[in-house]
């Protein structure tokens, strides 16, 4: 097997291990190490002046963080990506990236909370709009664009409500008027969605959930196609943005298993969504891979698999009850983020952000991601959870 980025049309899972990885030139070592550093010394006038050199400055790259940028433009079929210091800045630079002033975006109603915090906030004062929609929106979209429209983001599934966008029909409405569509497809991973060959643009990660997969840290990336990736490559160069090498390294040493790794997230995801279905205590089960949800069809159409997160509705109780089934986990842990090897179960409100779709459920959601642990301990503790749950006043 030849170092790094051969042009042979290798499949995706040789790609996850070799791609980006030049043992060769690191005395045969397997992994890049993180090369940290500022200063990258020119021998002579001539280079420095012609900048020979493939790395020129500590902020603007290293072999590190080369070699993961490598791995997912190959990965999402881009023109290129670039890396940041957690999914958030991904999302930031690349909004800032189409941002016009005078401008609106037109943002899905399902985003991330931070999403739109930074577009309600820092957006905003610098002269651009946000304008949420219903996620099911499909091409109906057309009569929500303006000609100030200068980005459309989407996320897809929303990542408490799981609505399924239609990439395809709002890309192609988008395309019409000129517009960049955004996406952030990190529940997918580019295993299971390609989101640029479905028309959109530019596509950020949390890399901090799946890429990393180890709950151990944090990384953005932003990808863009042939026609935004100058622009998202100067934003980013312009704002200073950087991850540290030893991020990237983490980057890395995930991503040469996510294959794997996505594998049983999904098989393990869909199995546990079915198992709760039935539950008593569980109104309703917010997974797209399953029959009983609302777009079901479109999720079949464009993904080739599930990511590991999924959200429950239970039966309408109180606050008490809530807290007799979380404060007591045996293996469950309740915290933010997910994409680990340990599974999650995370209350959550949706009720309390969304603006252009009022979340009209009547129970509380608990998110769950599902991890690495025996599926029968997984299930004994949601059991023995829920049966709390209704036992409490
Ligand atoms: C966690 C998350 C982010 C933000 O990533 P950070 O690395 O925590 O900043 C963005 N989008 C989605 C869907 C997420 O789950």
């Amino acid at each position: 097997m030849t170092d790094g980025n051969d042009e042979r049309a290798f499949g995706r899972q040789t790609k996850l291990v070799h791609t980006g990885r030049r043992p060769s030139e690191q005395f045969g070592f397997v992994n890049t190490p993180p090369f940290r550093g500022s200063t990258i010394l020119y021998p002579d006038l001539e280079s420095f002046e012609t900048n020979a050199l493939p790395y020129s400055y500590g902020r603007t790259g290293n072999p590190s963080s080369q070699g993961v940028q490598e791995l997912i433009t190959a990965l999402e079929g881009a023109k290129g990506t670039v890396l940041t210091p957690s999914g958030l800045s991904a999302i930031s630079t690349a909004l800032i990236s189409v941002a016009k002033a005078g401008g609106d975006v037109l943002i899905t109603d399902s985003a991330y909370g931070p999403t739109r915090r930074f577009a309600d906030t820092v957006l905003k004062r610098i002269g651009v709009e946000p304008r949420y929609f219903d996620p099911r929106i499909g091409s109906e979209i057309a009569q929500l664009v303006t000609d100030k429209t200068c980005g459309i983001f989407l996320e897809s599934p929303g990542s408490l409500t799981f609505e399924i966008q239609d990439v395809p029909a709002i890309s192609e409405v988008a395309r019409r008027h000129n517009i960049p569509v955004l996406i952030d497809n990190s529940w997918a991973t580019p295993l299971y969605l390609r989101p640029l060959d479905l028309g959109a643009d530019i596509v950020v990660h949390a890399g901090t959930k799946m890429f990393v997969g180890h709950s151990d840290a944090m990384v953005g990336t932003i990808s863009a196609n042939e026609r935004y990736w100058p622009q998202v490559n100067e934003t980013h160069r312009a704002l200073g943005i950087y991850l540290a090498p030893d991020e990237a390294f983490l980057t890395a040493r995930g991503m040469r298993t996510l294959e794997l790794r996505m594998k049983e997230h999904s098989s393990r995801s869909v199995e546990m969504a079915n198992w709760l279905e039935g539950m008593g205590g569980v109104t309703r089960v917010l997974h797209p891979a399953l029959p009983s949800h609302l777009d079901h069809a479109l999720f079949s159409r464009d993904f080739k698999g599930s990511g590991s997160l999924f959200s429950i509705i239970l039966e309408p109780r109180s606050r008490t009850a809530l807290a007799a089934m979380v404060d007591h986990w045996s293996v469950f842990g309740m915290g933010a983020s997910w994409g680990g090897y340990e599974s999650l179960a995370l209350p959550s409100w949706p009720e309390k952000v969304r603006t252009a779709v009022p979340w009209n459920e009547d129970g509380q959601m608990l998110r769950l991601h599902i991890g690495f642990e025996d599926m029968n301990d997984l299930k004994s503790d949601l059991a023995e959870g829920l049966a709390r749950y209704l036992a409490a006043d």
